[in-house]
């Protein structure tokens, strides 16, 4: 200890800090009872950083000015109590490389490290950070991690009676000052599940308890089960949030919510479903302000090049297939913003609108006033549009007014509910329009698939060469077999950047079926989907399995994910 004492007087030495000036402020640190670090700054004038790079310089570690609080995890804040935090000048930041990374302001917090390590559980690597970013840093990790929305329900539920169901007080759920526990409760699940990128927040009460799961990358994760007595009351603060009837608790609602969280508009769909314990409610977060673009969506070159000729056509029917939540609307969206432009008119009819595209007509369907698919097609004739976007084929009205739309010298986008691109054409056909019509208007089929993507922090630690029998099991013919032989692919693993699922975000696979001679010839003679299957891959088609495995080779996604949705059942 005494060599560091003298080497700190050298380095303070070196950023004029003197004998005198240390004096005092050894005196003020004892007077105020703050470390000396802190009175050398205020007697000196000594920046923090300077002090945070002279103990850098001693003691060889790293130091870091910059903290994004965001990437601090309210769980890892909660293990160590603020008061300790705040008295050795110490906070856990997060884990890299199998290490808690641990900000420090002061080497004498070198003392604590072991205590981290068993708390925590992993090995310590201290960073110096500058006193004052320290205090600031650990000021708001605090704060998020007492804001969160389990922090706010056991803080709720230390306060309310077991057994006894809250008591509704319309009051109390409107947006007041005080900001009730169920207010704070639900924004806290709002502003979470954003937070996880969530896509939808399931609310499901049961007689026991309340289940609040999130819809991450296509998954379904179980989030918080806060206590039935406090069911009621958060499913009626999220009904006057959605402005729906509270007292109607019989009949399924529909509403939405707009709100502002942390500087960012957030745009919610909500329904309600009344179940056996009280009502389910699901809400969908729609994206606002999402950006659009064919090249973000994960089609490969050669099926892009097709694709983007085929959208730019000035007549005939593109429809994209895949069971709901496949990505449709995000590539739709993606194909009309690339050949939006001011000279073109673009209509829609969806149901619901889901995203605001600016500069094309969007209608939304409105069953009260029969507004539907099928009569929003034959109006829009009138509006002699170029482009129509069609939410969805599936009744036989709609598909033959798509048709007349096509044959009328129209494009026209739309959606189908079939597994493959193939088996679309007898889809079409079954709705009552005359094969050679459906054989003559197609310009091609888009099934589509979204599997998650591999976290890139982590997925390094899954690399591996699957063995021969693996390979085979997977089902792969010779030619794919020959394909993925010997190359590295990469299992999930998980870290704290992707909330230990190994997976982060999601990307889109694709089977892009284009009509040519030969299928229109099928397709009137009714042949079998697995035909003309056969006939498009001979032509050059990838399936959507081809094009998943081309994704697990490239270090994209796994086997596991690309089996996962090329398999299931819809
Ligand atoms: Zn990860």
């Amino acid at each position: 200890m005494a060599i560091r004492r003298v080497a700190i007087a050298e380095k303070l030495a070196e950023l004029g800090v003197h004998e005198d000036s240390l004096a005092k402020a050894r005196a003020l640190a004892s007077k105020k009872e703050i470390p000396l670090r802190q009175a050398i700054v205020e007697v000196k004038g000594v920046d923090t950083v300077a002090m945070a790079q002279a103990m850098s310089a001693l003691s060889g570690l790293p130091v870091v000015t910059q903290v994004d609080v965001g990437a601090i995890l309210p769980e890892t804040i909660r293990k160590l109590p603020n008061h300790i935090a705040r008295e050795n000048g110490i906070l856990p930041l997060y884990l890299a490389n199998g290490e808690l990374v641990v900000g420090m302001a002061d080497l004498d917090a070198l003392n604590t490290l072991d205590d981290l390590r068993v708390l925590y559980g992993y090995p310590v690597r201290p960073v110096i950070i500058p006193a004052d970013v320290l205090s600031d840093v650990t000021q708001q990790a605090y704060d998020k991690a007492a804001q969160s929305a389990e922090a706010i329900i056991e803080e709720a539920d230390d306060d309310v009676e077991d057994g006894d169901d809250l008591a509704l007080d319309d009051a109390e759920l409107l947006d007041d000052p005080n900001q009730a526990p169920i207010i704070r409760f639900v924004n806290a699940v709002l502003s979470q599940a954003i937070k996880e990128r969530a896509s939808d927040i399931h609310i499901e009460p049961y007689e026991k308890d309340l289940v609040v799961r999130y819809r991450i990358d296509g998954v379904l994760k179980e989030s918080l089960r806060p206590p039935s007595k406090f069911k009621n009351t958060i499913v009626a603060r999220i009904k006057i949030m959605a402005g729906l009837n509270i007292a109607e608790k019989r009949l399924p609602q529909d509403g939405r919510i707009r709100k502002k969280m942390g500087g960012r508009e957030i745009d919610l769909r909500v329904s309600t479903v009344p179940v056996r314990h009280g009502e389910r409610v699901v809400m969908r977060i729609l994206e606002k302000g999402k950006v659009f673009s064919l090249d973000k969506i994960g089609m490969s070159g050669k099926t892009l090049s097709i694709f983007r000729e085929l959208i730019r056509r000035p007549h005939g029917i593109l429809l994209v297939t895949g069971p709901t939540g496949s990505g449709k609307s995000t590539t739709l969206y993606s194909a009309l913003t690339e050949i939006n432009s001011p000279d073109k008119n673009i209509l829609t009819i969806e149901d619901p609108v889901e995203y605001e595209a600016p500069g094309i007509g969007q209608v939304q369907v409105n069953h009260k006033i029969d507004l539907t698919f099928a009569s929003a097609l034959r109006a829009f004739l009138r509006q002699d549009p170029d482009v129509i976007l069609v939410g969805e084929i599936r009744d036989s009205e709609t598909a033959n007014n798509a048709v007349q739309a096509s044959l009328t010298g129209h494009l026209v986008f739309s959606t189908l509910h079939t597994n493959d691109s193939a088996s679309s054409f007898a889809r079409i056909c079954d709705m009552d329009v005359e094969n050679f019509l459906v054989a003559d208007t197609v310009l091609g089929i888009l099934a589509q698939r979204l599997v998650r993507a591999l976290c890139p922090h982590c997925k390094e630690e899954g690399r591996y060469v699957p063995p021969e029998t693996e390979l085979l099991e997977l089902g792969l013919d010779e030619e794919q077999m020959e394909l993925a032989r010997g190359k590295p692919v990469y299992r999930a693993m998980g870290c704290v950047e992707c909330n230990d699922l190994g997976y982060s975000g999601r990307t889109g696979i694709y089977e892009f079926l284009t009509n040519s001679d030969d299928i229109q010839r099928l397709v009137i003679q009714n042949a079998p989907s697995s035909q003309i299957t056969k006939v498009a891959v001979s032509a050059g088609m990838d399936t959507l399995f081809d094009d998943g495995l081309r994704k697990v080779l490239e270090g994209i996604t796994t086997f596991e994910e690309v089996k996962r949705v090329t398999t299931a059942e819809h």
